[in-house]
């Protein structure tokens, strides 16, 4: 049997995953009978289950029990709350938050083949004469591509064939005339003059990309029935805000003191330009998002915690080796909000659209007290967000702090739940060209949609009866956290392929000598194995599978 560990994902492909998905109830697009509409996907039974055990379990070990018990820099417990914070909040919220003014990507326009790039993800890769050495080339033209790699794969095919036409009245019929990929400029670093010589990565003539244009990403909408301009409210891009204007609530509420953490699960609404790659560029996804409050001189530490915790979880929960990886920004990637000499980095896996490169599972950013700060300052919101630190400050007479206040740090872990979903599928997604089902897929039994499968071997002679029993005793135990199936129909060989694409980790057959010595057949989905265990061991052998023992 094929072993996960020697499948790259970049050996799988992600038309195969994609046709899983829709063929087993994962994940469909969205309004599909009316030809689907860009950017919005739904869920099948299986796709929702995956979700809201990837949900539950970010829950579970944020929320209740906060790093599974890990203790934070100083060896303190981990403080931490949930909100639920509404997805349309006052516009004030947006413009304080430098959304509404800044949300904005650059975009450019190929008037050829009307497609859309973002301006700072558009590489532009000079072409040189072949006669001319690179050092002292001055370009012809650019060829741009949304990676060296994307360009360097095409290599051969279709794209020299394309740029040697494109270019063939400065390069003439030199059959060796080459481009170079030293030093590629952005397309929003180029001069007018050099973008007019910019051959587009899906355009056949240089010069039909247009100049780069701001793009609001945030969805609009209108409270009320008049729709003027005074009622315009914004769907939330980030569900990261709605915990910052409720800082005070919560602090005033609760017993929470800084350090302390506030975790929201939701909706987050963008209106991406390009929206693509499946579920990784939507225009309405779920983000899971951490903001940890803390004392700035305490901020570096915690973002170390933080990023490797998180990290650290990625793996647990099944997408540990090499397709993982943590990525500390450069300097100049830092985001506005980023304290200096503070640290921002993003846990990335490879995609099999990304492969050989990364795309973004999770940021974990040091924002200062930016936001904070940022509500406290403008000018309708009237609200001091300080915090009174009581642990901290000159010692009074009576020997007590008398008490330091502060706008705290925030250290912000926010990951996205439609992308790890699509993460875990692509690193559980295991070709097996021996099984019937030619796939199986190797869900981390905490995050597998369904959590066991009951078959009677065949649909007669007190088997039915049986397996009835044992799927009871598994619902009442184990259904809280995913399915437990069962099937009396077809061979069971067709009953475990089922089984095999759905990423069961554990099938349980009840045959004939079930009913005379005690026993049933486990199958295992990883090895194919089967082997006998007591009927009245079953329950415990699956809490141990998944981890509950
Ligand atoms: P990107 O650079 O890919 O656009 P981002 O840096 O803008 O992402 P953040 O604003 O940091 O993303 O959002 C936090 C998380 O939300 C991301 O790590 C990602 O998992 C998720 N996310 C952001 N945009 C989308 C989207 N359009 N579709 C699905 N998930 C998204």
């Amino acid at each position: 049997m094929a072993d996960a560990t020697d499948q790259q994902p970049q050996t799988k492909s992600m038309d195969d995953i994609m046709s899983l998905c829709k063929r087993r109830g994962f994940i469909y697009q969205a309004s599909e009978i009316y030809g689907g509409v860009n950017g919005f996907w739904d869920y099948g039974p299986l796709g929702a289950q995956l979700k809201k055990n990837l949900r539950d379990v970010w829950w579970q070990d944020i929320v209740m029990n906060p790093c599974q018990g890990k203790p934070g820099p100083k060896g303190e417990p981990i403080s931490m709350v949930p909100v639920d914070t509404c997805i349309i909040q006052n516009p004030k919220v947006w413009e304080a938050s430098g959304h509404v003014g800044g949300f904005n990507d650059p975009m450019v326009d190929c008037t050829e083949s009307k497609k859309r790039y973002r301006a700072d993800h558009l590489l532009c890769f000079p072409v040189i004469r072949d006669d001319e050495t690179y050092d002292n080339a001055t370009p012809i033209g650019y060829v741009a591509s949304l990676s060296r790699e994307q360009l360097l794969e095409q290599e051969n095919k279709k794209v020299w064939k394309r740029i040697r036409k494109a270019f063939a009245d400065s390069i003439g019929s030199n059959e060796h005339a080459g481009y170079s990929y030293g030093d590629e400029r952005l397309y929003s670093e180029l001069q007018p003059e050099e973008r007019a010589a910019v051959l587009g990565p899906d355009a056949s003539e240089r010069g039909t990309l247009t100049e780069p244009r701001q793009f609001n990403l945030m969805f609009k909408t209108y409270l009320g029935a008049t729709a003027t301009e005074d009622d315009i409210a914004y769907l939330r891009p980030e569900t990261a805000q709605g915990i910052f204007i409720n800082f005070k609530n919560v602090v005033d509420t609760t017993r929470v003191s800084v350090p302390f953490g506030i975790a929201q699960t939701g909706k987050a609404f963008r209106n991406e330009v390009t929206p693509r790659n499946f579920t990784f560029r939507s225009r309405e996804f779920e983000q899971m998002e951490i903001e940890f409050f803390c004392h700035p001189e305490e901020a570096n530490d915690w973002y170390v915690f933080w990023r490797d915790w998180r990290m650290q979880w990625w793996q647990e929960i099944g997408l540990a080796g090499e397709n993982l990886i943590l990525r500390e920004h450069d300097k100049d990637e830092l985001a506005h909000y980023a304290k200096e000499g503070a640290g921002t980095s993003d846990i990335e896996y490879r995609f099999p659209f990304t492969a050989p490169g990364f795309g973004e599972l999770e940021g974990i950013a040091h924002r200062s007290n930016y936001d904070l700060s940022a509500h406290q300052n403008h000018p309708e919101s009237n609200t001091k967000l300080e915090y009174l630190d009581t642990t901290r400050g000159e010692l009074a007479k009576n020997g007590q702090p008398k008490g330091e206040r502060y706008l705290p740090d925030v250290i912000e872990p926010s990951a996205g739940l439609d992308r790890g979903v699509l993460a875990i599928l692509c690193e559980a997604y295991t070709p097996d060209p021996e099984r019937p089902s030619k796939v199986f897929m190797r869900f981390h039994p905490r995050v597998a949609p369904i959590k066991a499968a009951v078959f009677p071997l065949v649909n007669k002679d007190g088997m039915p009866e049986k397996a009835a029993e044992l799927h009871q005793m598994l619902v009442k135990r184990f259904g809280h956290l995913g399915k437990i199936e069962t099937d009396p129909k077809q061979s069971i060989g067709k009953r475990y392929a089922r089984m095999d694409e759905a990423g069961c980790p554990f099938c349980f057959t009840i045959d004939g000598d079930t009913l005379t010595d005690g026993t049933v057949t486990v199958r295992d989905r990883d090895t194919a194995e089967q082997k006998r265990i007591p009927f009245d061991d079953v329950v415990e052998f699956v809490a141990t599978g998944l981890g509950l023992g």
